[in-house]
């Protein structure tokens, strides 16, 4: 497995790619409410991909198991959808939890986050849900020092989750991410067997999309007949964090910062 080490010239470039993506985050989690859909979500982001000449990297993406391409510049899924999950008409209603996720590519290079976001008031249990997900990938951040294994970063985040009583999806991943949006290495949010066999050290110069997907209740997810939305198998809610991360002398790189 071969990890790309980037130059700080592009570093910068990441992070131009990653602003955008920020900003667009920042900007519909204010705009998301109670009656908005997620179609008018995605016409946002467009709009700003657009007005800062980038390339939304989720449009077009192929998938064998759809019978069409994806046909957003975000991933909107609610509830007990996990990723994935296809704007459209919907619209967001009160006590809804909505994962927001973006990708864009600017100058030859890209940057990948998500959020969720809370609409309305929500049940303190799934509040729990999104703050301990939001933790779970802010522990990666204080954790990815040069030297230290994936598997001792992941071991911790699944820990966390776990501990709050919560299920960590195994079927999605992060992922190394640079010129393309899916580079080596695949980043599990979990320790398994395969992990700890492919297990590497971080190194200064490796920029990762680290991005925990945290059920309320089982791991087990599943994917609708659509072949793009993936939900939770007992439908209970599910949050999603991710950043795009550069590993320096320093720790962690947040390039996605999106307050
Ligand atoms: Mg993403
Ligand atoms: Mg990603």
């Amino acid at each position: 497995m071969a990890v790309a080490i980037r130059t700080n010239k592009e570093i910068e470039l990441i992070r131009a790619a990653g602003s955008v993506v920020g900003r667009i985050l920042k900007k519909l989690r204010e705009f998301a409410d109670v009656g908005v859909t997620t179609a008018q979500l995605a016409e946002i982001s467009d709009q700003m991909i657009a007005d800062a000449g980038g390339i939304p990297l989720f449009k077009g993406v192929k998938n064998p198991a759809a019978n069409f391409d994806f046909p957003a510049s975000i991933c909107t899924s609610i509830n007990e959808q996990v990723v994935h999950g296809i704007p459209d008409s919907r619209k967001l209603e009160n006590g809804d939890i909505i994962s927001i996720d973006c990708g864009v590519k600017l100058k030859g290079y890209c940057g990948d986050a998500a959020i969720t976001v809370t609409i309305g008031q929500v049940e303190p249990e799934i509040l729990r849900l999104v703050d301990v997900t939001r933790q779970v990938l802010g522990i990666a951040v204080e954790n990815a020092q040069p030297g230290m294994y994936w598997s001792q970063v992941a071991r911790l985040m699944q820990d966390h989750a776990e501990k709050a009583g919560y299920g960590v999806v195994r079927d999605y991943v992060g992922h190394g991410i640079g010129r393309k949006m899916h580079e080596d290495p695949k980043l599990p949010n979990f320790v398994s067997n395969e992990l700890l066999r492919n297990d590497f050290r971080l190194r200064k110069g490796m920029i990762l999309a680290v991005e925990p997907m945290v059920n309320l209740g089982t791991w087990k997810v599943k994917v609708l007949d659509d072949g793009w939305t993936v939900v939770t198998s007992d439908h209970k809610p599910s949050a999603h964090f991710e950043h795009t991360i550069a590993i320096t002398e320093n720790g962690a790189d947040v390039l996605t910062i999106n307050e």
